[in-house]
């Protein structure tokens, strides 16, 4: 199965996405997560990527699609994947789309969380993670069961991102809205485009999401 989760950030992509993993035993690919992980490393690209990302600005489609050919290209994303945060521009998604046409490898589904921006503010603000296994958390809506420790694998230290702050979030909806959501018309053309009331508390997006798979 290969799907995108489409949406503005905060709307729940990485928490859905982490389920499907699970569920489905498909790989989430997210591209904020390996830009991370360059920024962290020092890496050429993270060099490049870091000021852009602190500013709520997109980083060049170039390095994005470059970045997601050689991770789809690997025997992991053979069984399928779900695509987190990419593509999020017109180019980057032609650039997928031919890339999937040259592999054989059809789109099963587009879905888009639609979550109304004032929620997203507040979900942005409260996000914070497990530094040691990632799992994501939120001050008002997903508290550790035990303050302070992880669920998922006890950790007690987490972490916030540096693009969390309330000054980048309207830049990071404004690219949303400016530069993401004409996808929504590509891939509603394309016949592939399905919508999920990203509102919903977790569970229940991850019903409507589990009912769009079924369907086929
Ligand atoms: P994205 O990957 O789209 O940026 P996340 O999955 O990281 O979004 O979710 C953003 C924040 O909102 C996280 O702190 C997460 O725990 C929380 N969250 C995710 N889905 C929901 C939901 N349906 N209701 C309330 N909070 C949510
Ligand atoms: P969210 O969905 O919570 O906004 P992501 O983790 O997907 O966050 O992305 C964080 C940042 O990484 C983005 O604001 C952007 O600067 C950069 N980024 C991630 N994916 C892409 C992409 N496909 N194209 C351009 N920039 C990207
Ligand atoms: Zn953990």
């Amino acid at each position: 199965m290969r799907l995108i989760l489409l949406g503005p950030p905060g709307a729940g992509k990485g928490t859905q996405a982490k389920r499907l993993e699970e569920r489905y035993s498909i790989s989430q690919i997210s591209t904020g997560d390996m830009l991370r992980a360059e920024v962290k490393a020092g890496s050429p690209i993270g060099l490049e990527a870091k000021a852009i990302m602190e500013r709520g600005d997109l980083v060049p489609d170039a390095i994005i699609t470059a970045m997601l050919a050689a991770r789809v290209s690997t025997p992991a994303s053979a069984k399928g994947f779900i695509l987190d945060g990419f593509p999020r521009t017109v180019p980057q998604a032609q650039a997928l789309d031919q890339m999937l046409a040259e592999k054989a490898m059809p789109l099963d589904h587009v879905i888009e969380l639609k979550v109304d921006d004032a929620a997203l503010v507040e979900r942005i603000a409260g996000r914070f993670t497990c530094a040691k296994c990632g799992e994501g958390y939120h001050d008002t809506f997903k508290q550790p069961a035990q303050p302070g420790v992880c669920d998922a694998c006890g950790g007690t230290e987490f972490t916030r991102r540096a693009d969390d702050k309330a000054e980048t979030v309207a830049a990071r909806l404004d690219a949303y809205h400016r530069q993401t959501s004409p996808l929504l018309p590509h891939y509603a053309a394309q016949g592939k485009l399905r919508q999920v009331d990203g509102m919903a508390e977790m569970d229940e997006v991850t019903r409507q999401i589990a009912a769009v798979l079924g369907a086929g």
